[in-house]
């Protein structure tokens, strides 16, 4: 037992899930994306998984960005919130309903 209760569980699923999706639309629109265990080396560089954050950073040096970072170990507790197109509740990044209903009408997403 980890001590959380089975909501709390659903809940942090479901956040874990919500930013891999928000990381998969970056990725989508060629952003650059990266995801694993954040660490930092011997010589003071930092990595994520297996990927060089310092060299990542040093190729966008003194450009204007946006950067991102989703932890996929806080706690922190997602919003349930109300589409204000149809009124149903939902905790994606998007109402699914009118999701599924926009691609249907515009044939993509
Ligand atoms: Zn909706």
């Amino acid at each position: 037992m980890n001590g959380y209760s089975h909501e709390e569980e659903i809940m942090s699923a479901i956040r874990r899930a919500t930013i891999l999706k928000l990381a998969s639309a970056a990725y989508e629109m060629d952003l650059g994306v990266m995801t694993g265990l954040l660490t930092r080396d011997e010589n003071g560089r930092w990595r994520i998984g297996n990927q060089d954050l310092n060299t990542w950073l040093e190729k966008h040096a003194a450009a204007e960005v946006v950067l991102v970072l989703g932890s996929l170990e806080d706690e922190q507790p997602i919003q349930t919130r109300t589409c204000r197109t149809c009124g149903r509740d939902y905790t994606d990044l998007e109402c699914p309903t009118c999701r599924t209903n926009r691609i249907r009408l515009r044939g993509r997403a």
